[in-house]
């Protein structure tokens, strides 16, 4: 014998999908009420997160490829820092990358120019 797990009266019909007295779920009907209802498009989200974490580190390493891949690496960068259709978190991270290389490349030049200055 079934009881609801409302009320606790006893279900005498077993096919029953709600209970006579409260209506509550019961059986099947209680277990499709149960599920979250997901919408598709919540799985696209986290998967773009994934395969952009794998396209920065290819972007990244490219750098230490002889002479080609330093250009492959800035012009990845520079496409994803100015293209429409790249999404906002990658567009502000190649951005932040760019600026920081600039930066470093600028700083390191200045050293290297000091040095050579000092040298002479
Ligand atoms: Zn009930």
């Amino acid at each position: 014998m079934m009881r609801c797990t409302m009320c606790g009266r006893e279900i005498t019909n077993q096919d029953a999908n709600y209970c006579d007295y409260c209506g509550t779920a019961l059986g099947d009907a209680a277990y499709r009420e149960a599920q979250p209802v997901q919408p598709a498009t919540v799985t696209d989200a986290p998967k773009e997160d994934r395969v952009s974490t794998w396209l920065f580190l290819g972007a990244m390493l490219l750098m230490f490829v002889p002479v080609v891949g330093f250009f492959a690496h800035v012009g990845i960068l520079l496409y994803w820092a100015v293209a429409t259709s790249v999404v906002d978190s990658r567009k502000s991270f190649a951005r932040a990358i760019l600026i920081y290389e600039g930066a470093t490349l600028v700083f390191t030049f200045t050293i290297m120019g000091a040095m050579l200055a000092a040298m002479t």
